[in-house]
């Protein structure tokens, strides 16, 4: 299947393996917090936690952003996702978690080695609901739906 090309998404930090803070972590070169580590995979704790047990999930290969991830690490990566999130759950005592990346610097990505956040989350923490849109009319969600199906190849 043809790719996208993720090169417009911004690349300003960590754009290739030799200046990205994330392959120098897991080399060992830059400590960290690790919690896991498989073939493929790698956990650490984000230094600057959103709340206690934010953990950064990251392929060991190098790659941008999502859509440089290659896709027969995807059953691999529900599977470390699913056991640090629940590990996570039951060590924080939290009620949930988001499981989040930010593909590009436009959505807020400033690291650019692609990495999923599991940010753990109690009942009115009080953390941004950033999800929670304005209600739109039917016919636009419609026109949304066409333009994407067009390029969903
Ligand atoms: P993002 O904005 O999605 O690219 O998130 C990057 C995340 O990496 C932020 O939450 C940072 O706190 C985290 N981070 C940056 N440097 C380090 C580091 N050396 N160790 C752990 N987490 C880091
Ligand atoms: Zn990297």
């Amino acid at each position: 299947m043809a790719k996208t090309p993720s090169s417009n998404l911004g690349t300003s930090i960590g754009g290739n393996m030799e200046d990205c803070i994330f392959c120098k972590i897991i080399k060992g070169d830059i400590p960290c917090t690790k919690i896991y580590e498989s073939e493929n995979f790698f956990a650490f704790l984000d230094i600057s936690p959103v709340s206690e047990g934010h953990t950064l999930l990251i392929p060991k290969q190098h790659c941008t952003n999502l859509l440089d991830v290659p896709e027969h690490l995807g059953t691999e990566l529900l599977e470390v996702g699913q056991k640090i999130g629940r590990a996570i759950l039951q060590a924080t005592g939290a009620d949930g978690f988001n499981f989040i990346l930010n593909n590009g610097k436009a959505a807020g990505q400033a690291v650019f080695h692609a990495h999923f956040h599991i940010v753990p989350r109690k009942m009115g923490d009080g953390l941004v609901d950033w999800h929670h849109g304005t209600k739109v009319e039917d016919s636009e969600l419609a026109g949304v739906r066409e333009k994407i199906l067009e390029k969903l190849l």
